[in-house]
């Protein structure tokens, strides 16, 4: 126990994030993408106000949480700081009014009645919140997110809501072992990402890619990767 304790103090948050970033340009080079495409939010899910306040001395500003009552101690704890809050979990229906009110973007917009909760509940004179339909690629009966053939009306419908800006798509593919396999997945969010933007839609993000994963997200144009673990270590809360 002691040299796990002793081993997770040692995480160096300021190294790993160099290292991520540098992960980041070399598959911009390799995938000839343009520099600085894809952005970086740091998945603070279930790690410490600690590490995070270690990121943010390291130029962190975009986190990524997953559950509300975790996350508002720890926007409470950087009140003067510009950080940037990115829901990415399962929106409970009875948390969309603070979801609405605390966070900056929300990744995970599934359904018509949980995009209208978010715009009816989000502060009109804030900017309109940032969203992404998470789209479920895998077609996996137990994944959660819209599916392809219904994503096209579900962006219709919320990009005509008032409060809410409609970005782009996100997707958590099943985990596959080669590059190959995930560039096949995230492929298929990018074919609809093209798709709607054929028909009117002007989105700008792709949130695809984990640490497991990212190369194959930027591989395939991923904008935004959300990486965990890879930057802070095993979750411990
Ligand atoms: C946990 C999580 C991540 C980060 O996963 P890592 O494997 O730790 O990088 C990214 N996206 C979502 C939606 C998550 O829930």
């Amino acid at each position: 126990m002691q040299s796990l304790v002793l081993a997770r103090n040692l995480i160096n948050i300021a190294k790993n994030l160099a290292e991520v970033k540098q992960q980041i340009q070399d598959a911009e080079t390799l995938f000839k993408r343009e520099p600085g495409s894809v952005f970086l939010l740091a998945v603070s899910k279930g790690q410490s106000i600690e590490k995070i306040e270690q990121a943010v001395l390291a130029g962190q500003l975009a986190f990524g949480e997953n559950h509300l009552q975790e996350a508002l101690p720890k926007m409470a704890a950087f009140p003067d700081k510009k950080l940037e809050w990115h829901f990415i979990g399962l929106i409970q229906r009875n948390k969309t009014k603070k979801i609405a009110e605390h966070f900056d973007w929300v990744h995970s917009v599934t359904n018509q009645h949980l995009a209208k909760r978010l715009s009816e509940q989000h502060p009109a004179h804030l900017p309109p919140l940032n969203i992404c339909l998470q789209v479920n690629v895998s077609q996996q009966a137990n994944k959660l997110g819209v599916s392809i053939n219904e994503a096209p009306a579900l962006a219709e419908y919320c990009a005509a809501l008032p409060h809410l800006k409609l970005r782009g798509l996100m997707t958590i593919p099943t985990p596959k072992d080669t590059l190959q396999e995930q560039r096949a997945e995230f492929a298929k969010l990018v074919a609809l990402f093209q798709s709607l933007n054929e028909n009117k839609f002007q989105l700008d993000t792709l949130s695809m890619g984990m640490s497991n994963d990212m190369k194959a997200a930027i591989a395939e144009g991923s904008t935004l990767v959300r990486i965990g673990t890879a930057i802070f270590g095993i979750r411990d809360l």
